[in-house]
């Protein structure tokens, strides 16, 4: 249920309505609007009829139930768009978000060259994998720590915020002192138990799609997260599992207005792993912002021949630069600046 707080309620009376919903066994949860503050009565549904009679208080203005399965994510409960700030960089505003790196960190000079690449062609996040969920035991699995290390160095002298992947919850500290967002990637996006320590934390998680999830269970996930307090989630498009094997996966496109009439969180699309080959990232990148993304995940290698992971799909930075350059055009087009 949410308690729709009267736009002149005090602190004292939200206090008030907070201690009310814990004594009927409930977790509150205040969240702030534009206008109108609410809280939030998560919970079984038991003594759903106690929260309902605080519609008589005087600074209650409605109590509703929420009918999405997910509730602290839906727009019933948040109906303006929530803005992810990493570190300045504003995820779900106006800007156009670039996030743009290698695959995999597999070594200083390469992330350096990379990363002065993609941020000089207008990229504001680099991404780097330090641990790498591969389908084969046999492949290259990371550089781990070394790998954090070299992200963390990477961003100090770039000045760009960084965004890894954590796959295991015992690795979650670890990671977190590293890295400026927290990536949660395809394979993880079920794993309760992880989503559950992200949650806890106070940096940004981005939450990618899994190749088999629908968007009603990835948006449960993102509320596994919100549920623990982390409310600076952003979600990622990059491709689910089909039919279809001309690309290594399908970009499902019309999951950034589904999602954003669903939920109020930012949502990215990452065209590389949503595609596969570089040779269609460009269209698909032109495609999501054209569908109101409100960023994107480009895999950029400087030498993508060699790349220990993910080379067949990672453009090359000259070819990222005309990219961002054509990008310009379909941003201001649906109102957005890049
Ligand atoms: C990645 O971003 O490198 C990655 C492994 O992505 P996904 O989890 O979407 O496959
Ligand atoms: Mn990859």
């Amino acid at each position: 249920m949410i308690i729709v707080m009267q736009e002149k309620a005090t602190k004292k009376d939200i206090d008030d309505v907070v201690s009310r919903v814990e004594g009927f066994g409930y977790q509150p949860m205040v969240l702030e609007g534009a206008l109108r503050k609410v809280v939030a009565a998560m919970g079984d549904g038991r003594d759903k009829a106690r929260l309902q009679a605080l519609e008589s208080l005087h600074h209650v203005e409605s109590v509703m139930p929420i009918l999405k399965p997910y509730k602290l994510c839906s727009r019933e409960i948040k109906c303006e768009n929530t803005v992810v700030d990493v570190k300045g960089v504003k995820i779900g505003g106006n800007k156009l978000v670039v996030i743009a790196g290698p695959c995999s960190v597999e070594g200083e000079e390469q992330l350096a060259m990379t990363g002065s690449a993609v941020k000089k062609s207008g990229a504001s996040i680099l991404r780097g994998g330090a641990y790498k969920p591969r389908t084969s035991p046999y492949s290259f699995q990371g550089m781990e720590e070394d790998g954090l290390k070299i992200l963390r160095t990477v961003s100090d002298k770039t000045g760009m915020p960084i965004v890894t992947e954590v796959m295991n919850p015992r690795e979650v500290d670890l990671v977190y002192k590293y890295t400026d967002v927290i990536q949660i990637g395809a394979r993880n996006v079920q794993n309760f138990s992880l989503l559950k320590e992200v949650g806890k934390l106070d940096k940004p998680i981005l939450l990618k799609r899994g190749l088999s999830t629908t968007i009603e269970e990835w948006l449960m996930s993102a509320e596994y997260i919100l549920s623990e307090g982390n409310q600076n989630v952003i979600l990622c498009e990059r491709g689910i599992r089909t039919f279809e094997k001309a690309t290594r996966n399908t970009l499902d496109l019309s999951a950034v207005p589904v999602v954003k009439e669903l939920t109020h969180l930012p949502i990215i699309v990452d065209p590389s792993h949503g595609v596969g080959y570089w040779q269609w990232v460009g269209s698909m990148s032109k495609a999501a912002v054209a569908a109101g993304a409100d960023g994107l995940m480009i895999e950029v290698h400087w030498k993508p021949e060699e790349a220990f992971s993910d080379g067949p799909q990672s453009l090359k930075p000259k070819k990222f630069d005309i990219l961002m350059g054509e990008l310009k055009a379909i941003a201001n087009a649906v109102g957005k600046e890049i």
